[in-house]
């Protein structure tokens, strides 16, 4: 599922199946999050062409909730300092790297190396594996210079 148009196909037909009324918000939430490849906050929602000046803050909260409740969205880092949202989509997998300056969620690129750990783990520890989603905490190249 790699396409935005194929993210937002999906994202719609969950909606369908899970009979979830389809609002203009969430309309545009959807579309947003499909075109997104990184997590996004609610401010970067806020701003974004389409649904700037259409819905407020709470209603962007309200409608983030419960899409995440019908398993359309999910919350990633949960330990960051502000909400990053990204569709669910199920044949995704995401690792990330989370600033802890600013609370900037970034997705990691897919790296074997991970693979890698995964099946070493495996074989030492007799774990079966699903899926691993890994967050690197740190400083981001925006906050750094700040830091010196
Ligand atoms: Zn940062």
């Amino acid at each position: 599922m790699k396409s935005s148009a194929d993210r937002l196909a999906w994202s719609l037909q969950q909606c369908i199946a899970k009979k979830m009324r389809m609002t203009g918000a969430r309309k545009r939430i959807l579309r947003f999050l499909s075109e997104s490849r990184q997590p996004v906050n609610l401010e970067q929602m806020g701003r974004a062409r389409g649904i700037k000046g259409t819905c407020d803050n709470a209603t962007l909260w309200r409608t983030m909730m419960s899409l995440e409740e019908f398993g359309i969205v999910r919350r990633v880092s949960l330990k960051s300092k502000m909400a990053h949202f990204a569709l669910a989509t199920p044949d995704e997998h995401h690792d990330y790297l989370v600033c802890q300056d600013c609370g900037t969620v970034a997705d990691l690129p897919h790296t074997h190396a991970l693979d890698a750990l995964q099946e070493e783990i495996s074989k030492t520890k007799g774990f079966t594996f699903e899926k691993h989603e890994v967050e690197i905490y740190g400083t981001c190249p925006d906050c750094q210079p700040a830091k010196r």
